[in-house]
């Protein structure tokens, strides 16, 4: 095994590699450890790169897009982090833009809105990166970002680099191969259409007004924590009862429920909001109290639809 260090030195030059580097700043929900190293690159060949490396040095491997939809261990994250930053937005012909994965959803519906390019605007202020966004196959307003693409370009941790159509890549509720291969997207092409810039606008901004009405946006969060139940996996919800995680919570009671600095929010059950003290350990102890509670009330069983970083056993 080569030493990780020397290896970045070499390919990345002096500096590009960080050792233990604080993640909260990197999150949304401001709460756990440090990375044990940390790269942040700037374009999909330097992603490729750092995966060999951390192969060549036996190192393993985590990727943190917007960190919208992460919470990361108290304990933080051991081997390396890859943070793929900046990236580049293109127009491939009329139908279609290639966005980078480290492009934020804003960035990209915001170059599209001023483009005259149609399809993403509705997706105006969710956060995260493209990456994180298929990673996970972001949702709102009854879609999912997956139907916008058309292929992805992923690299697989052994370093093979594939473009790969949409129907290869398991979009689902919540739902990605990327989930089960572990590959890394380094860039996707949306599908889009001639738009009027104006009407675009008038679009997103619904969509932003429509968030700050029903979202806690104020305090920090990573969003929804849990999946809603789905029928095609045989959850079954009580007659009466919204087919939603957030309904599920609101009902057995547990809206404003607190443990330490992590409090399900008053606002939306689905979101759990950190008063600036939490640890990732209360948010934990938290989401199990919704899940055990809810269990028990109403025979559903939650699914995170947050993703853990780091050792889950802290
Ligand atoms: C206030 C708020 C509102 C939200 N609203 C919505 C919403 O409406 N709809 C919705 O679906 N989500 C929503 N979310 C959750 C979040 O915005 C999305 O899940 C987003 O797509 C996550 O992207 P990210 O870049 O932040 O990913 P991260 O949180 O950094 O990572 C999530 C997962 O993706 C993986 N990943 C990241 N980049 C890559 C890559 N390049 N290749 C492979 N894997 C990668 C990570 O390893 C991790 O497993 C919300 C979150 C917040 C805080």
């Amino acid at each position: 095994m080569s030493d990780l260090a020397s290896l970045f030195r070499e390919t990345f030059g002096a500096d590009r590699l960080r050792r233990n580097v604080p993640l909260a700043p990197m999150t949304t929900f401001r709460v756990g450890g440090a990375a044990e190293w940390l790269v942040e690159t700037r374009s999909s060949g330097e992603i490729v790169a750092a995966l060999g490396l951390a192969t060549r040095a036996g190192a393993p491997v985590t990727i943190l897009g917007g960190g919208s939809n992460v919470l990361v261990a108290d304990s933080g994250v051991r081997g390396l982090v890859i943070r793929p930053r900046g990236g580049e937005i293109a127009q491939v012909d009329a139908e279609h833009v290639r966005a980078d994965a480290a492009v934020t959803i804003n960035g990209l519906v915001r170059w599209t809105i001023n483009h005259g390019c149609a399809g993403l605007e509705a997706w105006a202020g969710t956060p995260g990166t493209v990456g994180g966004g298929i990673f996970g196959n972001a949702h709102f307003g009854g879609r999912v970002i997956g139907d916008l693409v058309t292929e992805v370009r992923l690299v697989s941790r052994g370093g093979e680099v594939r473009d790969v159509p949409r129907d290869e890549m398991a979009f689902g509720y919540d739902r990605s191969r990327l989930q089960d291969t572990g590959e890394v997207l380094l860039s996707a092409v949306f599908a889009v259409s001639r738009g009027e810039p104006a009407a675009l606008r008038l679009t997103a901004r619904a969509s932003l007004a429509f968030r700050k009405q029903t979202q806690p946006l104020e305090s920090p969060s990573a969003g929804c924590i849990f999946q809603n139940p789905d029928r095609s996996r045989g959850d079954a919800v009580p007659a009466g009862i919204p087919w939603s995680a957030g309904a599920l919570v609101d009902r057995a009671g547990l809206k404003g429920t607190a443990i330490g600095g992590a409090r399900v929010s008053p606002a939306h059950g689905n979101f759990i909001v950190n008063d600036g003290t939490a640890t990732a350990a209360d948010i934990r102890r938290l989401i199990a109290r919704c899940r055990d509670e809810v269990r028990r009330q109403f025979g559903v069983e939650l699914r995170e639809e947050i993703v853990y970083l780091g050792d889950v056993a802290d």
